[in-house]
């Protein structure tokens, strides 16, 4: 499987109304998983990406081209690293499910969770599913 880089863009290349609802829903639940102030950050893959619309360079490498977000939980960890717990947003890819499930792996490592990448994933996919249920507004799926 081919590697993919991706590179963090200026926020004012995402839909302004994306910006307000993920900020609303980050806000929403943070406080929620016991989170300080968490930041939104947002990336795209950088062979997508003219060089003078990247705000830094790569931000981090994937095994594949289909990632919706990540997640980083550091307070200390030096140069180069957030300053605050950060979820990055794949623009124009990222669900509000994506959102949820990010933010909840930042809470995995705030708390230590004790479990294997699967677990982890499985923790933040069923937390998400659940707590989309609840969310006001445009977050709340369509009744099927
Ligand atoms: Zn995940």
């Amino acid at each position: 499987m081919s590697r993919s880089e991706w590179v963090e863009i200026s926020p004012t290349l995402v839909d302004p109304r994306a910006l307000m609802a993920v900020r609303d829903m980050v806000d929403r639940v943070a406080p929620e998983l016991g989170l300080g102030q968490v930041d939104v950050r947002y990336v795209a893959r950088a062979d997508m990406v003219p060089a003078n619309e990247r705000a830094t360079p790569t931000v981090f490498t994937s095994s594949g081209p289909d990632l919706h977000g990540s997640a980083i939980y550091t307070g200390a960890g030096g140069p180069g690293w957030p300053p605050r717990p950060t979820i990055y947003l794949v623009a124009g890819a990222f669900k509000p499910n994506d959102v949820l499930h990010e933010v909840r792996h930042l809470w995995q490592s705030h708390t230590g969770f004790d479990g294997d990448q699967a677990a982890r994933e499985a923790d933040a996919h069923a937390w998400a599913g659940q707590r989309i249920k609840t969310l006001p507004g445009p977050w709340r799926p369509p009744r099927s």
